[in-house]
């Protein structure tokens, strides 16, 4: 704890100043006019208003955006599907590179299922591919199509138009629903849908034993084997000390593999057949079993590894890895490891990865493992066992992040509550197994990026094994030209996926922005939310690869859009000048940047070349998160009795402790219990709950936790002082010392490109 708030401290003086309060200026929070607000500089002024802070809409809704159709008929995708970072896309590519901040969107494909209706029919642009949507331009009275991606022109089959003189296009809801869904027709289905392949690889070493983790693993397994919609799931068990068993399901034997700790395994790379060279004992089949088939001996094989107890303080994580890798190299599939923070270290193979070995100077084992994981369509889940916090070499995490696997955590005393959850979560949705998604967008504008849990075939292209409700995937735009000629641009996300019951299906959404030269058009368009979200997803992967101070771009970012803005659309009176006026549509993002600079993901450790896993685990999560639980992730909420968020001042919380009712942060839920029980504050910490529910402002793997505040234990020890970033608090990057950090940044900008008097 004292080394990180020190960190803190340093990674504040050095890039945000120090947090003296200076002049105070009257009026500073006052709004500017409807469209844009100034930064508060102090905690206090003259009148003593309460500090900024978000209020729970803020936060957990959408907001007014411009209408992004003209048309009431369509409907719309649902925000908890796609946001977008401007509500108008600037018309010129000179805009967007003088308003400093990235052009993308976040997509939770699954995230809103009520909302989408079944079509009959699969029509396509002959040109581009793209769907049928909404947005498509009618030619020819109704014969033809013009594509708004490729705005080529596409003639309307027979069969599809029908008989329907007088009613054209009836029933056909692509044209009126902007998020549908359809059969994926038999050429989509180049092969059958294959099964479900994990190969669970569990570390059963004494500590790992002490925390009873092969006994969860395989109650977890067991209790999902139950579930009628998990019946394509096929898996196997590799177990391991400083030896390696696998397990002969059919026979109900285990086997050691020796021999693999101390002889080097050759991974051949072969670009026709890759291949691992690990001889196994039975036949492959015979390693795996089906959830729906009973078989006594896999029964007994489930239950010897439950009872396993081993003495070894040692673990050879690398050749259990190379063994699962083995087994799914037939058919792809997750390699799902359990493995010991404290163990990794003295693993052979990971030690010669990190480049300090002479026998793997490059640390090549990582970059084989992965290159082979992508050719074999293989996902490696990482699931920490947060025994110390030791940091791991960074490329060890690369494990999961290159081959878009999942990393999660959990600790010795949360063993028996959180390891189900995560094989549940990891084990994905029940209503989407893997899937293929595709971006499309107008001509003029293409994806030059993406950020989420999944194997990037191309910027716009990618594979995800394990579909899950609340993933979301970021993508970044750019202009191909100078200046979009039409009014409008429309995106475009395709998933092919597989359901549970191994049905193929495409589901499109589509969404139309409204494009303009209009400067503060686009600025009250900008959702704070969206863009926060995108810019901690390139601070979190800066982080994960190579980056010592990963949001300092996001903050430089920030600073630059809010000097344009004062140049181009406040008044330029010197009354203004003095203050940082920023378009309402951002108001939030210095509270959310502060929220995010000073969450768990960016805590700076003494060596940039190595993360703690708990960090690593939470910056993928911040790269896969949906929106709103992003939000949860990072942003501390107070709730009182009647529902609103408190701000976040210590003092003002401490007053009325009585009032407070709940209180949320990072994976953590508070329910605050008076000394005394009273229905009505039950009744009351019901309705708050329902509602952090229906807006999503939960994390999948939130723990709950009932809590009484009394006097030795007031709110300020619960929760942590990094959290208190909305006053001058010494240990944190606060709200205060970002808005000098922006004005200092914007001094700069100036100095560089003087301005004359007016
Ligand atoms: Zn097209």
């Amino acid at each position: 704890m004292k080394r990180e708030s020190e960190s803190f401290r340093s990674y504040a003086n050095e890039f945000l100043g120090p947090s003296s309060p200076s002049q105070v200026l009257p009026n500073a929070h006052a709004m500017i006019n409807q469209n844009c607000i100034a930064l508060r500089r102090h905690q206090t002024d003259e009148q003593g208003t309460t500090i900024p802070s978000p209020s729970f809409e803020d936060l957990a809704f959408v907001g007014e955006r411009e209408p992004i159709s003209s048309s009431s008929a369509i409907r719309t995708t649902s925000p908890y599907v796609i946001r977008t970072t401007h509500g108008v896309l600037p018309a010129a590519k000179s805009i967007v590179s003088d308003m400093h901040i990235p052009v993308g969107f976040v997509i939770c494909p699954f995230g809103a299922s009520s909302d989408i209706v079944n079509v009959s029919e699969v029509v396509r642009c002959f040109h581009c591919a793209g769907y049928m949507n909404p947005y498509v331009n009618f030619k020819e009275q109704g014969r033809s199509w013009e594509c708004p991606m490729c705005l080529r022109i596409n003639e309307f089959t027979h069969s599809y138009l029908g008989n329907q003189t007088e009613k054209p296009f009836h029933g056909k809801l692509e044209m009126s629903h902007c998020s549908y869904e359809v059969a994926a027709p038999a050429e989509y289905i180049i092969r059958p849908p294959q099964k479900r392949t994990y190969v669970f690889v569990v570390e059963n070493t004494a500590d790992s034993c002490d925390a009873n983790v092969p006994k969860h693993v395989i109650g977890a397994i067991q209790s999902l084997m139950r579930e009628p919609e998990r019946q394509d799931v096929a898996f196997a068990l590799v177990t391991y000390g400083r030896f390696v068993q696998v397990y002969d399901l059919k026979l109900g034997i285990s086997q050691q593999l020796s021999g693999l700790v101390d002889e080097i395994i050759p991974i051949t790379i072969d670009e026709d057949s890759a291949s691992i060279g690990i001889d196994l004992p039975s036949p492959i089949s015979h390693y795996f079993h089906a959830f729906h088939e009973t078989n006594q001996n896999c029964t007994r094989s489930l239950e010897h590894v439950a009872l396993l107890r081993s003495s070894e303080s040692s673990a050879s994580f690398g050749a259990a890895l190379l063994v699962a890798l083995r087994l799914l190299e037939n058919t792809g599939g997750k390699a799902v490891m359990f493995c010991n923070t404290s163990t990794l270290s003295s693993d052979r193979f990971l030690r010669d990865a990190g480049g300090n070995s002479a026998d793997d100077p490059e640390g090549t084992f990582i970059s084989h493992v992965t290159n082979f994981c992508s050719k074999k369509n293989i996902g490696i889940d990482l699931v920490l066992h947060l025994k110390s916090n030791v940091a791991q070499p960074k490329n060890f995490y690369q494990l999961a992040l290159n081959s878009g696997g999942e990393m999660s955590n959990f600790t010795a005393e949360n063993a028996s509550m959180d390891i189900p959850k995560i094989v549940r979560l990891l084990m994905g949705s029940t209503c989407a197994l893997e899937c293929v998604l595709r971006v499309r967008v107008s001509d003029g504008v293409s994806v030059s990026d993406a950020f989420g849990s999944s194997f990037a075939v191309n910027p716009d292209l990618h594979v995800i094994s394990s579909c899950q409700r609340h993933a979301a995937y970021a993508f970044l735009l750019k202009y191909d030209v100078e200046a979009l000629k039409s009014p409008y641009c429309v995106i475009q996300v395709a998933l092919l996926y597989t359901t549970c019951h191994r049905e193929r299906r495409i589901l499109v959404h589509t969404l139309q922005l409204p494009v303009s030269g209009q400067i503060d058009r686009i600025y009250n368009s900008l959702d704070g939310i969206a863009l926060s979200n995108i810019w901690a997803r390139m601070a979190a992967r800066g982080a994960l690869i190579t980056l010592a101070k990963p949001m300092l771009r996001a903050l430089d970012s920030f600073g630059s859009l809010v000097n344009h803005f004062n140049q181009k659309c406040t008044s330029g009176s010197l009354a203004h000048r003095e203050k940082l006026i920023v378009p309402a549509s951002l108001k939030n993002i210095p509270a959310l940047l502060c929220a995010v600079c000073n969450s768990e993901a960016f805590v700076n450790g003494p060596d940039t070349s190595q993360l703690s896993a708990l960090q690593a685990v939470n910056l993928v999560r911040l790269l896969s998160l949906d929106l709103s639980s992003y939000v949860a992730m990072i942003y501390p909420m107070v709730f009182d009795i009647s529902g609103s968020i408190l701000p976040l001042a210590s003092e003002s919380l401490e007053r009325q402790d009585d009032r407070l009712a709940i209180i949320s942060f990072g994976n953590m839920l508070y329910v605050v219990e008076p000394q005394t029980s009273s229905s009505e504050r039950a009744a009351a910490v019901d309705r708050i709950l329902e509602k952090l529910v229906n807006s999503r402002l939960f994390m999948p793997l939130c723990n709950l936790q009932k809590t009484v505040l009394s006097a030795s234990s007031p709110i300020t020890e619960l929760i942590p002082q990094k959290y208190w970033f909305l006053e001058h608090s010494k240990n944190t990057i606060n709200y205060y010392s970002l808005v000098d950090y922006l004005s200092s940044r914007i001094d700069k900008l100036r100095c560089k490109t003087p301005k004359t008097e007016r």
